[in-house]
């Protein structure tokens, strides 16, 4: 599981290692955005609390997961990507899988706050294969299209500036003490994601 403040690189992380390891992977934020387009019930629930830039109730944010992983992830190794992100979603999420079929890995992908709000800032997504891209990384400025499926790209609401403050307070308050938690299960692996993005993607499979 990749586990990391808003804009450390979670997502695109989690690209590479799909690309790499071919397994399959969720993103809760994905999957919720999944929702909001389609307008379901529950993405339009989601919404107003995505908007705000802070988490979606846990019953529903581990039912929507531990739904998926029942579906998708009970065949073989998978990949986790921003759940859980508060320590009653890891407990049920222990809960739910059996012990010899538990997280082998959380990748804790630290970044320093500047960092982060530089990259948030200027994070465009791609409608279509939901690739995030920041504007100096990818040069994507001239043509305004997904490096990877010239899909359209646009700015996530809680990308401006309000959001992504209360997202970086809730970060702190909810998600960084599952640090300590999967650390004392001896499961943590500590990433620098200052690191280029190929670099940070070889620690990760070289930990694997
Ligand atoms: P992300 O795409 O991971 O940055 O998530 C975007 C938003 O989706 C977050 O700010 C939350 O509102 C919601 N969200 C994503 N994952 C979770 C989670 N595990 N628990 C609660 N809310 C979540």
């Amino acid at each position: 599981m990749l586990l990391g403040p808003p804009g450390a690189g979670k997502g695109t992380q989690a690209g590479q290692i799909v690309k790499k390891l071919k397994i399959p992977s969720v993103s809760s934020g994905d999957l919720f955005r999944d929702h909001e387009r389609r307008k379901t019930s529950l993405g339009l629930l989601a919404q107003t609390y995505m908007n705000k830039g802070i988490l979606v109730p846990d019953d529903i944010t581990t039912k929507m997961i531990i739904g998926w992983i029942s579906q998708y992830g009970n065949k073989g190794n998978f990949l986790l990507d921003g759940f859980p992100r508060t320590l009653a979603q890891a407990t049920s999420l222990d809960e739910s899988l059996d012990k010899n079929n538990n997280i082998d890995r959380a990748f804790y992908i630290k970044v320093s706050e500047d960092v982060l709000v530089k990259r948030l800032s200027t994070r465009l997504i791609c409608v279509s294969c939901q690739t995030p891209h920041t504007s100096a990384r990818d040069k994507i400025k001239e043509s305004n299209k997904c490096v990877m499926c010239n899909g359209i790209l646009y700015q996530r609401k809680d990308d401006k500036p309000k959001a992504v403050c209360a997202r970086i307070r809730e970060y702190m308050n909810k998600t960084s003490p599952l640090i300590e938690y999967y650390a004392n299960s001896s499961i943590l692996k500590e990433v620098n994601g200052e690191n280029p993005v190929p670099k940070v993607t070889q620690l990760i499979i070289d930990s694997l």
